[in-house]
């Protein structure tokens, strides 16, 4: 197989890594890259399988562990992160249940941003709990209080920036000086910017996970995920993948391959829409507040502007009014899809307050700053004046 391209440190940019990165032809020498749906490979000698299997040989076995598609995925990921190696999973969740699993035994404590995923807060809490894991949340925001949480057992930080719906920035390089004075590692989904927009490895952190779903794939089509880091750090991940198998398929990997040849430009241009939406929204006078890092306004707007290279692609905001003002205007909408995915190239509006965040007490959402009349804009590429335009045209009713 010849390889090109395969370097990560060649010093390209990230655009050109993008496009580049992993790239490894077959002797077909096909320009784009080849989809692998094999399960397992074939050896030459029964003294090759035994060196396959026995990690001697480098070189493919089966996919549950290795797979050319799934490797040009993981070597772009790793080199747009500026990590060592990645470790592809079949979806978000599984590459942050595969980062604990290999990282982490019963008796060990996590400290979260108790702004988390929701499902990431139910894995913590709900089934690691089950396990002898113990996690403390606190405020994204308050280093301090990451600080106070910390116990003789403490094995990871776990923080996710910016958050969701409310777009509150973790100071990834004070956090991390935290908690490397401990021993502590430290773990940072970087769903919502992606490297184009931040790279917590450069700011200290010591792994990343993706839910490759989001913005990776940019286009709504599939599930994935990946662990990121130096490889002291992923091989575990790797070695626990290769045990317990969730996995990125080759089909879906190569989806999100062709995904992330675009990324810069959907990122910066979705990037670009959603500062100008937050602008509008926050001069609108049915609007009561805004929340999104780009807008001066933003309690940490300086943080932000220094770890992001931009402000992302998530507005939310509140009306005036409650539940039923902030449902007439999603449900006047006519463009914008009501679904809670975000990532995409469409538009997508939420309701936290009755969906994401529904199956938690009202007394919680209220506690988390989620109220009734918050919306949440996962800005896509259509142009800004169709999106204003359909919700101006609920804004304009209340
Ligand atoms: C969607 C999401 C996840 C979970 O990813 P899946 O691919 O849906 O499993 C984790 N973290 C964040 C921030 C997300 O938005």
């Amino acid at each position: 197989m010849a390889e090109q391209n395969r370097d990560p440190q060649a010093g390209y940019q990230p655009e050109t890594l993008a496009v580049r990165a992993g790239t490894a032809r077959s002797q077909f020498n096909e320009h784009s890259e080849a989809m692998y749906l094999t399960s397992s490979f074939v050896f030459d000698s029964a003294a090759q399988a035994a060196a396959r299997f026995s990690g001697d040989e480098p070189g493919n076995v089966y996919s549950r562990f290795t797979n050319p598609t799934v490797a040009a995925f993981q070597e772009r990921l790793a080199a747009l992160e500026g990590g060592e190696a990645a470790v592809a999973t079949a979806s978000g969740m599984s590459s942050i249940l595969a980062l604990i699993m290999a990282h982490l035994s019963a008796g060990d404590h996590i400290v979260a941003s108790n702004s988390l995923f929701g499902a990431t807060l139910q894995l913590f809490n709900n089934i690691l709990a089950r396990f002898g894991v113990e996690t403390t949340t606190v405020a994204q925001t308050d280093v301090g209080a990451w600080e106070a949480a910390i116990r003789p057992n403490t094995k990871l930080f776990f923080l996710e920036t910016p958050s969701n719906p409310l777009t509150e920035i973790a100071d990834i390089q004070a956090l991390s000086a935290v908690a490397h004075a401990k021993g502590i590692l430290v773990a940072v989904d970087n769903c919502f910017c992606t490297p184009i927009l931040q790279r917590p490895l450069d700011l200290g952190a010591d792994l990343v996970v993706h839910s490759a779903t989001k913005y990776l794939d940019g286009q709504g089509r599939v599930l994935g995920g990946a662990v990121v880091g130096a490889r002291q750090f992923t091989d575990p991940v790797l070695a626990f993948l290769r045990t317990a198998g969730p996995t990125l398929s080759a089909f879906n990997a190569w989806v999100l391959l062709k995904g992330m040849e675009t990324l810069q430009i959907r990122m910066e241009a979705q990037s670009t829409r959603a500062l100008q939406l937050a602008q509008w929204l926050e001069a609108h006078p049915k609007v009561a507040r805004v929340f999104y890092p780009g807008l001066a306004s933003h309690p940490q707007h300086a943080l932000a502007m220094r770890q992001q290279k931009g402000g992302g692609a998530i507005v939310s905001f509140e009306v005036k009014g409650g539940r039923s003002e902030a449902w007439r205007v999603v449900d006047s909408c006519a463009l914008l899809s009501i679904t809670a995915n975000l990532g995409d190239t469409k538009t997508t509006l939420t309701h936290p307050a009755s969906t994401t965040h529904g199956r938690i007490s009202p007394e919680a959402r209220a506690a988390a700053g989620i109220g009734e009349g918050l919306l949440r804009v996962a800005v896509g590429l259509e142009a800004l004046v169709d999106l204003q335009a359909d919700l101006e045209r609920g804004l304009s009713r209340l």
